[in-house]
């Protein structure tokens, strides 16, 4: 029987699944002992209550387990290996999340951005402070491209990308955030508007974008933790001191 509650699962309210890591064997070294469960969400003892967020959606929820009882099989992989199921899960999620097609299709959305809107009459297109700010995202942006494609070439040899695959979270979910917060100082104070009313530009979304995509750049794993992962596993440098257990 699971007994407990997690928090920041997104979309569990709308969702018939989900999937928890839960620790089954207590007496077990730390990452050993947590097994992969897959639950209904109408199981009953389940509870998901949605909580509301700073860009003013409610997909997180705080989800309360009393009493579920989960069906031998719905472990995946053995029990007490889910730490293992786990990483294997985060790497698509990191992927997906730094994913370099979204990020361009993002760049060219602020291209147009920049044609549209004026300062004094002149095209944004033409400032050369923003022009210089435009060209260092674009950079970034081709950058992740092609590291996208030395993913996908590794992928067809069936290789491990190594490094190339570690940074795109981290790379690709702050290259997002830049490129939100350089489309709503681009509109101007009528950049931070959002929701309804008369100035809304683009529907609000870039605000929108700018709010979620902090977000992003914790959820899946923080840039900080992405930072110590691509520094201990993928350059080798030393590993960061671990506290001290108590006895
Ligand atoms: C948009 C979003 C969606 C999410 N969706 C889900 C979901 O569907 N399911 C789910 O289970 N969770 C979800 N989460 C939770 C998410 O996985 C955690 O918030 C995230 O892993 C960070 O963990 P934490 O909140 O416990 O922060 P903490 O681990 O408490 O970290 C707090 C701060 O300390 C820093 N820090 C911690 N340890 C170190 C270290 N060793 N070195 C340097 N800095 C460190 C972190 O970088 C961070 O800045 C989501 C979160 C967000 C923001």
């Amino acid at each position: 029987m699971v007994n407990g509650q997690k928090i920041w699962t997104s979309n569990a309210q709308n969702s018939e699944w989900m999937f928890c890591l839960v620790r089954t064997e207590p007496d077990a070294p730390k990452h050993q002992g947590i097994s992969y469960l897959l639950l209904r969400m109408d199981t009953p003892g389940i509870d998901a209550r949605p909580m509301k967020q700073m860009n003013g959606d409610s997909s997180f929820n705080e989800v309360f387990f009393t009493d579920v009882r989960v069906p031998k099989n719905q472990i995946v992989g053995k029990r007490g290996d889910g730490w293992f199921v786990a990483n294997t899960t985060l790497k698509h999620e990191r992927g997906g999340l730094g994913d370099p097609n979204a990020a361009e299709t993002r760049f060219r959305s602020i291209v147009e951005l920049m044609k549209k809107e004026t300062v004094n009459g002149d095209s944004l297109m033409d400032h050369p402070t923003y022009r210089d700010r435009l060209l260092k995202l674009q950079a970034r942006m081709l950058s992740m491209k092609f590291n996208g494609m030395r993913i996908m070439s590794h992928a067809i040899r069936e290789e491990n990308p190594g490094l190339a695959g570690w940074i795109v979270k981290l790379q690709g979910c702050e290259l997002n955030h830049q490129m939100a917060s350089m489309a709503v100082d681009i509109m101007g104070e009528l950049g931070i508007l959002f929701e309804e009313g008369p100035y809304l530009r683009d529907g609000g979304i870039w605000q929108h974008m700018y709010m979620t995509d902090l977000g992003l750049i914790i959820g899946g794993g923080t840039a900080q933790i992405q930072k110590n992962i691509i520094g201990e596993r993928a350059l080798g440098l030393p590993k960061e001191p671990k506290q001290e257990q108590p006895a």
